[in-house]
Order: C-alpha cells, then structure tokens, then sequence
C-alpha cells in the first residue's frame, strides 16, 4: 500500500544532518516499532561524522536528540538502516526494518576517575575523560546494570522532545504508544521483543548494550504532553 508523503513538523531540523544515500536504505517499510538508543557521545553531530562516512556501512538511526532538545532526521523515517545489531531473531533484518531509531544523546555508563579525583568519567582514554562531579547526583544515576553502577543522567529538554517525536512517529505510523510492561523494561528478552509492538529499547534485543539504559525513566514519556500510552 502506497503511504501519503510524509509532513515533517518544523521542530525537526531535517536539513542541519542529512545523510548520503550511502547512508541507509531508500526501501520504505511498514513500521510498528520505536526503538531507543543512546549515543555514548556528546554530541550529534560526532555520530553524523561517523555515519554519513561509507565504511560505516548504512548503521544509522532516522532520529538524533541532542542534550538541549534539538530533534535531527538524518533519513526519511519511513526507510531504513542498521541499527540493531542483532545476531540472533532477526532473518532479514527484520527487527531494523520494521522499526524508527531515536539515539539520544548521552555519554553511558560512567566510572569513578582511576586516580581518584571527584569526578564521574566517561569511556574515551578507558575512562579518564570527566563527565561530573561525583557531588552533582543530578547527573547520574547509581544503579548496577550490566557491569556499570554509574550512567549518566538525560536532559528534561530531551525528555520533551523524545515524548514529542514519539507521539508524532506513532499518529504517522500507526505504531501502538505502548511501553514494555515494567517488569520487562530492563532485560534483554529477544524472543519476547521481536513481536513486541511500541516503544522499547536497544538493550531489550541485545544482553551486551547498555542503551537505552537504566537512567531513562520511563515513566516520563508515560506523562508526555499529548499522549496517554499504557504499559502492555
Ligand atoms: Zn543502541
């Protein structure tokens, strides 16, 4: 079934990144999924340095969310390109097909400082590179998950925008504006994920990711502006 041209909202910065056709596959698929993710970077512009490069072999998202709110479309949300990753479940490709990326920018999981300053570092020189300050607890989350008991914090002005773009994605696409049940928000669970209609996260179809990662709160796209989705 032909699709209507889409209308991109002009809050979506749609010119600012715009990837080469090297970049993603012009194929338009059905979609019925959101998948979030996070950077393990600072800006979006160094994930948009890294894709738009051909050697990087169409791994891309649609969407990048920068830490103060500004929503990128680096591809036509209605394409596709590899973003998940998955060696298992996923004939085809099936699972990057059927869905829309959002990466949210966020540098990770987060250490001590090795030498023992006061700081909360993230992984560039393994780990010296400051984030903030072990004092700044807005910052971070502690919380073990997966190896790391430290990850940083996102922005309010990106959980804006990510609510924003979800309800446009989902009125666009018809994709149910359902969360994983709590009990399944954390856990790698491919089986349970590959049929999974709605919003989840990278680290539902991968047990080696850290993103989107415990310090999303999920509870605040639950009271985004216009929506009123339901955990399944
Ligand atoms: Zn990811």
């Amino acid at each position: 079934m032909q699709t209507p041209p889409i209308e991109t909202p002009a809050w979506i910065d749609s010119a600012t990144f715009r990837l080469p056709e090297t970049g993603f596959f012009r194929q338009r698929v059905p979609k019925d999924l959101i998948v979030l993710h996070a950077t393990a970077s600072s800006t979006a512009r160094s994930v948009f340095d890294t894709w738009k490069n051909p050697a990087s072999g169409r791994v891309a998202t649609a969407y990048v969310v920068e830490r103060n709110g500004r929503v990128y479309e680096m591809f036509p949300p209605d394409c596709w390109a590899y973003h998940l990753g998955m060696r298992v479940r996923n004939p085809g490709h099936y699972n990057d097909r059927r869905s829309i990326g959002i990466e949210i920018v966020n540098p990770g999981p987060l250490r001590p400082d090795p030498e023992g300053a006061d700081t909360l570092n993230w992984w560039p020189d393994n780990f010296r590179k400051p984030w903030c300050l072990i004092s700044e607890k807005e910052k971070y989350l502690c919380r073990e998950f997966r190896g790391f008991k430290y990850y940083a914090a996102y922005t309010q002005k990106q959980y804006a925008a990510v609510g924003q773009l979800v309800d446009w994605l989902c009125r666009r696409f018809g994709i149910p504006r359902v969360l994983p049940p709590a009990t399944q928000r954390d856990v790698s669970d491919p089986d349970t994920f590959c049929k999974f209609r709605g919003i989840a996260a990278h680290h539902n179809f991968r047990p080696d990711k850290f993103d989107v990662g415990p310090a999303w709160d999920w509870n605040k796209l639950l009271s985004s502006a216009s929506g009123r989705p339901e955990a399944a």
